[in-house]
C-alpha cells in the first residue's frame, strides 16, 4: 500500500484541458472517490496516475517515489474499467491468476491467492468458467478480484458498477466497501453515482472543468458545499436554490420574504441587494398543508410517490418561474395544483453569491 499524490498536475491537449493544475494527496490506505460531470477530466485523472496518459505538468508520486517516468506495468497499481475487460479465452481462475503469473510468482503461492480472493469474492463455484459463462456481475467480480489478487499497492476504479443492474450495483458496492475494510488498498474511485460517493469514500474529490472544486468528507461536502456547483451536484434530489436578495433584515422572493438567521448577517453585509441564491435541501423544508402566516405559498405541480415518501416538485405561489423540490411523508400526498405553505429550517440555508456561484456562509459552520 502506498500514498498517492499529485502535485499540481495538468494535461493539456492541443484542443483543451482535461486537467487543470490539480493537486491532492490520497492517503496510505484510504478510499477516495473522485466525482464530477462528464468530460470534467475524471478518467484523465485516473489513467495519469495507472500510467495510461501522461501529465504536461506536474508530479505524480505512489509512495515515495515520483512515478512520471515510470511506465504502467512498474507502477504496481491494479485499474478495474467499466468493461471489465477479461480475457475471453481464460478460466475464472486462469483471469485470477493472470497478474500473478506475470510477476512470475510460485504455483503454490498463486493458487493460495487466488482461492482467498475467490473465497472473499463468492467465486468458487465459477471457477472453471469462461467469462462468457457468467453473468454482468459475476464478469464485474471477477475483474475485482484479479485486481485484489496481484495485491497492489493501490487500485484505481472507473465506474466499476455502471454495467451493473440496480440491485447487483448495490450489493456489489457493499462488496467493495468490506473489501477495502479486509485488503485496505489505498483506492481512487471515479464515478457519476452520488450513493457510490457517499457511502464509499472516506474523501470526496469534486472535480468540474478540469479544477478541483472542493475535497472533504461525504458530510462535509453534503452539509458544507463550497460552491453552487457542489451543491447541485451532491444530493439526490438536489439542493434547492431560489434567486433572491438580502434587504438588510430578511431574503426577499416577490411578494415574500425569508427571515435572515443571526449567524448569516454579519458575511451578508456586503451583499445588500447583490443577486443570492438561497439554498435549501429538501429534507430541510417544512411542509404544512395549509399554508398560513409566516410561510412561502408554494403550488403543487408533480408528484412522485416513492413508497415511503413522496417527491414533491412545486413552484413558489408568488413566482412561477422559481420552483422547489420536497418532500412529504407517504401518507401525506398532495395533488397537482394544491397550494401548501412551507417553512425552510432557517439554520440549514446556505448562501451562494449568484454573481460567482461561492457560498457565502461557508467557513461559518460546523459539519
Ligand atoms: P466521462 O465521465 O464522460 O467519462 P471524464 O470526466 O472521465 O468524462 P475525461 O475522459 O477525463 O472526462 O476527459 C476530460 C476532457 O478531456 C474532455 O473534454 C475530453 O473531451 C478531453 N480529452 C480526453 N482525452 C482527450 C484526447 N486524447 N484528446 C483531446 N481531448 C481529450
Amino acid at each position: 500500500m502506498a500514498r498517492v499524490l499529485l502535485n499540481n498536475v495538468a494535461r493539456r491537449f492541443s484542443t483543451a484541458t482535461a486537467v487543470d493544475n490539480i493537486t491532492f494527496e490520497i492517503p496510505d490506505g484510504e478510499f477516495w472517490v473522485l466525482v464530477g460531470p462528464s468530460g470534467c477530466g475524471k478518467s484523465t485523472v485516473l489513467r495519469m496516475i495507472a500510467g495510461l496518459d501522461f501529465p504536461t505538468q506536474g508530479e505524480i508520486y505512489i509512495g515515495p517515489q515520483c512515478v512520471n517516468d515510470v511506465p504502467a506495468r512498474n507502477r504496481d497499481v491494479a485499474m478495474v474499467f467499466q468493461n471489465y475487460a477479461l480475457y475471453p479465452h481464460m478460466t475464472v481462475a486462469e483471469n485470477l491468476a493472470f497478474g500473478l503469473k506475470m510477476r512470475q510468482i510460485d504455483r503454490a503461492q498463486i493458487q493460495q491467492r487466488v482461492g482467498t480472493v475467490a473465497e472473499s469474492l463468492d467465486l468458487k463455484h465459477l471457477l472453471n468458467r469462461k467469462p462468457k459463462q457468467l453473468s454482468g456481475g459475476q464478469q464485474q467480480r471477477v475483474a475485482l478480484g484479479r485486481a485484489i489478487a496481484r495485491n497492489p499497492q493501490v487500485f484505481l476504479l472507473d465506474e466499476p458498477l455502471s454495467n451493473l443492474d440496480a440491485q447487483l450495483r448495490d450489493d456489489t458496492r457493499a462488496e467493495l466497501k468490506r473489501l477495502h475494510q479486509l485488503f485496505g488498498v489505498t483506492t481512487l474511485y471515479v464515478t457519476h453515482d452520488q450513493t457510490e460517493a457517499m457511502t464509499l469514500a472516506d474523501q470526496i474529490v469534486v472535480l468540474s472543468q478540469g479544477q478541483i472544486q472542493q475535497i472533504g468528507t461525504p458530510q462535509a461536502i453534503y452539509r458544507r458545499p463550497c460552491n453552487r456547483m457542489v451543491a447541485s451536484f451532491l444530493g439526490s434530489p438536489p439542493m434547492n436554490l431560489l434567486r433572491t436578495t438580502y434587504d438588510g433584515d430578511a431574503f426577499q422572493l416577490k411578494d415574500q420574504h425569508i427571515p435572515c438567521p443571526a449567524s448569516l448577517r454579519p458575511v451578508l453585509k456586503s451583499f445588500l441587494d447583490h443577486p443570492l441564491d438561497l439554498g435549501i435541501r429538501p429534507e430541510h423544508i417544512q411542509v404544512s398543508p395549509n399554508w398560513s402566516d409566516g410561510m412561502i405559498a408554494i403550488t403543487v405541480d408533480l408528484v412522485e410517490p416513492l413508497g415511503r415518501d413522496n417527491l414533491i416538485r412545486a413552484y413558489l405561489a408568488s413566482d412561477t418561474s422559481q420552483s422547489l423540490t420536497l418532500v412529504t411523508q407517504g401518507e401525506f400526498l398532495p395533488q397537482p395544483g394544491d397550494r401548501l405553505g412551507v417553512s425552510f429550517v432557517l439554520d440549514q440555508m446556505i448562501i451562494f453569491d449568484a454573481t460567482t456561484g461561492a457560498a457565502l456562509s461557508h467557513d461559518d459552520r460546523s459539519v
